[in-house]
């Protein structure tokens, strides 16, 4: 066995990686790029070394610095993680050149899973079925139509390199044949560098089922049994589980066989994912193969309670499987939940800043919570913005389902937008509940799963306006300890008047609605004026706050962060902007006319000239940020004053883009 290891990777898998080698008693070196010289896997691991700035094509992407750092800290082996170097079938052979294991696949296993083109051409002669498409280089516009005609409309277009969802493009007539095609070339050769692309039929609400296997050198093979990857966003994966629902054991088993049958194929060795895409009838297709470990291995952890790093490892030590197929059952039923800083309600675009408060359910047998950040760390621009992954196990389905609800109703992150509220109504949806998932689920419920916001409860509000009044006392009485006079009657913070009743106003923004409350100061607490009715309230702070309010007692947890309050309250966060009524008439007044950057990002195409006049919707520029291209459209009928950026300008968050006078 290994008596080091280097991780070649960050966050939460590198987090991960570490407490197995840990547990192993095997010892750890990190990476860590100028962003992340304070993250939490540096501090987790032995020894951690720095390997450049922090775009990762000059720091984790730098297979050669990271193998100077293993061979000076004395690594014998190299865990990539998933992303980054991980499928990367050029460092896997530098590693083994530099006398280093690579914990992972043969290098031949990578570069013929890494082409989509080239595993479905292996699959086919494996006698795995693929779905219908084109899988040629050939990019004659004609021939592809005519493909495209034959395999019968709508057509997906998926880059040959592609992962993570991205460049792909559907297509559902032939009329936009041609330009998708431009686009998903452009974006796969920016994300991939290459712009090879593959067509194919895109089949009608499929599930998305995956199998685990496993092989080790001396050629033996396990399947650990199937995830379902049905539930995503944007064709990436948010809700995964193990078992697949409504999948019986013949099938189960068909699965497993064909997907290692598809794995000894390529001579395959390590963990690795087969991918399958399952259309409504339940015949089921090849789609790709990982040759890595998945962002979602913890749900068959918990099912088969094995741990898949510790495979990793012993594997590539040599060492043969730690199981065979009979001694490998199902346990129960596992639910994972990637909980991402994005905003639902903005396309599930990334969010990135500082998390001022974080907190996750405590670990337990059932419930798992796999992160790479802490309170106070930043959700930066340059990689993923998976927060954590909040895994729960139970002894069904039904059970595992309810436990999610409640544990991501503990989950509280302010700072950056996050999914949990999306997630939580997820698994509360009934359909979820039930089983019946597939790829379009999220489209398909959109409007239930992000519902319009509903205005602001009395109880919220008053949770606000109490945690107001009592901070200010807690301050007032720091104040007046610091003092020589704590009893003198200026350092009160209860609004006392000479000649007037002890009344003021607080003023609230939820959303664009501005919302007053009237306190009047009483002698055990508060009575408010809410937009409800009068309220008694009273309470106390600690690491929450405790309130009662008219005799209900209420734990809740409120955040202030800049000029606004997170009311967490039974599972939901509530953000109020808290007004100083002098600065009203600024915060209404609105940015018109300045189109600015959603987030910090490289300008990759610029379509409109200065002056150019152009209709609402009007594609003016594309961002590409966080691994996304974003489109900046016209928000009106109007003129474009100026362009204020080029192709291949970097531009920070906020940025003016675009000057534009609407009609
Ligand atoms: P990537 O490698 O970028 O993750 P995949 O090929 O694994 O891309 O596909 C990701 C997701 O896209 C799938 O899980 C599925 O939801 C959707 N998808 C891919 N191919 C098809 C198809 N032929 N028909 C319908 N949906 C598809």
């Amino acid at each position: 066995m290994f008596g080091k290891i280097l991780i070649a990777n960050r966050g939460e898998i590198a987090c991960r990686v570490i407490r197995t080698a840990r547990r192993m008693g095997i010892r750890t070196v990190a990476v860590y790029s100028d962003a992340d010289a304070e993250a939490m896997h540096v501090q987790a691991a032995d020894e951690a070394y720095p390997i450049g700035p922090a775009p990762a094509g000059e720091s984790y992407l730098r297979g050669d610095v990271i193998i100077e750092v293993a061979r000076k800290a004395g690594a014998e082996a190299v865990h990539p993680g998933y992303g980054f170097l991980s499928e990367n079938a050029d460092f896997a052979e530098a590693c083994t050149n530099a006398g280093l294991v690579f914990i992972g696949p043969p290098r031949d296993a990578i570069r013929a899973m890494g082409s989509k083109s080239e595993a479905k051409a292996i699959m086919e002669r494996a006698g795995v079925p693929t779905v219908p498409g084109y899988h040629q280089h050939n990019l004659d516009l004609k021939l592809l139509a005519n493909e495209a005609r034959r395999t019968g409309f709508p057509v997906i277009i998926k880059a040959v390199a592609g992962g993570g969802g991205r460049g792909m493009r559907i297509v559902r007539r032939e009329l936009d044949l041609a330009d998708m095609i431009k686009a998903a070339r452009r974006e796969a050769a920016s994300a991939f560098g290459d712009d090879r692309i593959i067509m194919e039929k895109y089949l009608r609400q499929p599930r998305h089922i995956e199998v685990q296997v496993f092989l080790d050198n001396a050629g033996e093979g396990v399947y650990l049994f199937e995830r379902d990857c049905s539930i995503q966003r944007r064709h990436q994966k948010i809700v995964e589980e193990a078992p697949a629902p409504r999948l019986d054991d013949e099938k189960r088993a068909a699965f497993g066989d064909t997907a290692l049958q598809a794995a000894k194929a390529i001579g395959y060795v390590g963990a690795g994912t087969v991918e399958f895409i399952v259309d409504a009838a339940g015949n089921f297709y090849f789609m790709e193969m990982n040759t890595r470990l998945q962002v979602e291995h913890p749900v068959t952890e918990f099912i088969t309670g094995h741990d898949l790093v510790e495979w990793q490892i012993r594997v590539a030590a040599g060492e043969p499987l730690p199981a065979r197929q009979d001694d490998l059952s199902i346990n129960g039923h596992a639910i994972e939940a990637r909980i991402y800083a994005e905003d639902p309600d903005r396309q599930f675009t990334p969010s990135v800043g500082r998390i001022v408060h974080m907190r996750m359910p405590a670990e337990t047998d059932g419930v798992r919570v796999d992160t790479g950040v802490r309170e106070g760390d930043a959700v930066s621009p340059y990689y993923d913005p998976m927060i954590a992954k909040l895994v729960v196990w139970d002894v069904d389905r039904a059970a595992a389902v309810r436990r999610m609800r409640s544990a991501l109703d503990e989950c509280q992150i302010v700072g950056v937008r996050t999914n949990i509220a999306f997630l939580s109504a997820v698994v509360r949806h009934g359909n979820f509940a039930s089983g019946e998932i597939d790829t379009g689920f999220v489209d398909r419920f959109r409007e239930e799963l992000l519902p319009e916001p509903t205005p602001v409860s009395d109880r919220v509000l008053a949770l606000a306006g109490l945690d107001i009044l009592l901070r200010r006392e807690d301050a007032r009485r720091r104040t007046a300890e610091a003092t020589g006079d704590p009893y003198s009657p200026w350092h009160a913070a209860n609004a006392w008047r000479l000649n007037g009743a002890a009344i003021e106003t607080l003023h609230f923004l939820d959303g664009e609605t501005a919302i007053a409350v009237s306190v009047r100061h009483t002698g055990s607490g508060y009575e408010f004026g809410l937009p409800g009715g009068a309220m008694t309230v009273s309470g106390r702070r600690g690491d929450d706050l405790v309130a009662d309010l008219d005799g209900v007692k209420l734990g809740a947890n409120v955040v202030p962060h800049g000029d606004a309050l997170t009311v967490h309250l039974q599972g939901v966060a509530r953000r109020l902007t808290v007004v100083d009524p002098l600065a009203v008439e600024d915060l209404a007044e609105s940015a018109d006319g300045r189109m600015t950057a959603p987030m910090p990002g490289k300008v990759t195409q610029v379509s409109v000239e200065d002056g150019a006049v152009v209709k609402r919707g009007a594609p003016l520029l594309v961002l590409e940020a966080m691994k996304m291209e974003h489109t900046i459209a016209a928000p009106a009928d109007g003129k474009v004053e100026k362009v204020n950026f080029g192709v291949g300008d970097w531009v920070e968050e906020g940025s003016v883009l675009v000057a534009f006078a609407a009609d």
